[in-house]
């Protein structure tokens, strides 16, 4: 691996570990004192493409390689324009193409690719879309909103479940000492002997067992998960509908060979081709070994490099 650095002041990780790397737009590095020097006004242009950046623009580099972090903003960016999901189209088809359309968009500005015409492009499909693309930016912040509501219900759900266990704890652990309390009571003041005292105590501490299981059990279960399913909710397992199209049709493969015509499979042992090969033993069988299928392969390969000569 290369050791990461700054290509400027060639300062690299090794010898200060806590170089920190930074990325603008274009995917180009630098580091953290170079950025600090170079981009002093605020604007400048890139050290290795020329391209015109702001110095606000500079990340912390994220990975390994700078053209991943210049793919992550691309990508933001992209999305927030091409804000539509699979609802909003016809059918899968018409998604799958415009999620396509979207990978290529990224890919070229990612790789400088026809940067200009891809550009236009975005432009003229946020003009065509301006509408759609603001109700599903409203759509898709309220959907977070609703997601994170239920978090918080979650989460004040299990809060109270800890604090009502809790007190639930603290309450047999008063009662168990108050049982206690009651057996050593009457232990000094009962004329009856303590073996039947400490037998009554006994019963009396079973009662209290059975009470405390019989309490677990009734514990409320939750209701509500962060994915917004209930629980003990029926979720429909039908089979998504399939699409019907064209199924792919097999066409028997046919390789041009320059000498005679390979023998079929069926033909070799009549031809004589087995009379030379060694017969399959009973454990190569197995997996479907033939000795025939073999021999077959070793044919081909001997004729596909034939020539016929014709004089
Ligand atoms: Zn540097
Ligand atoms: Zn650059």
């Amino acid at each position: 691996m290369d050791d990461q650095g700054c290509p400027r002041c060639k300062t690299t990780k090794y010898r200060n570990p806590s170089l920190k790397l930074m990325v603008n737009v274009c995917g180009h590095t630098l580091c953290e004192n170079c950025v600090e020097m170079l981009f002093v006004r605020g604007s400048g242009n890139c050290v290795q493409c020329d391209t015109p950046l702001r110095k606000s623009n500079f990340r912390v580099q994220l990975f390994e390689d700078p053209a991943v972090d210049k793919e992550v903003e691309i990508r933001k960016k992209v999305l927030k324009i091409y804000n539509k999901r699979d609802f909003d189209f016809p059918g899968l088809r018409e998604y799958n193409d415009f999620l396509e359309q979207v990978e290529d968009i990224v890919f070229n500005l990612t790789n400088n690719i026809d940067v200009e015409n891809t550009k236009l492009r975005m432009e003229q499909y946020q003009k065509e879309n301006r509408d759609l693309i603001q109700r599903n930016k409203v759509k898709l912040s309220r959907e977070h909103e609703d997601l994170e509501e239920l978090l918080l219900q979650e989460q004040q759900g299990n809060e109270q479940r800890r604090l009502d266990l809790l007190q639930e704890e603290q309450r047999q652990l008063q009662a168990k000492r108050k049982n206690k309390q009651a057996l050593l009571d009457e232990l000094e003041k009962s004329q009856l002997p303590a073996t039947i005292l400490l037998a009554q105590h006994k019963v009396r501490a079973a009662k209290l067992e059975t009470q405390i299981e019989q309490q677990k059990l009734a514990v409320k279960p939750t209701n509500l998960f962060s994915t917004g399913i209930h629980m003990r909710q029926t979720v429909s397992l039908q089979p998504v509908p399939k699409i019907e199209e064209v199924l792919y049709q097999y066409k028997a493969l046919h390789v041009e060979t320059y000498g005679p015509l390979v023998p079929e499979l069926e033909q070799l042992g009549r031809l004589g081709y087995l009379n030379h090969v060694r017969a399959a033993m009973p454990q190569d069988t197995a997996g479907g070994y033939t000795s025939a299928l073999a021999c077959h392969r070793a044919v081909q390969d001997a004729f596909s490099g034939m020539f016929v000569f014709k004089r």
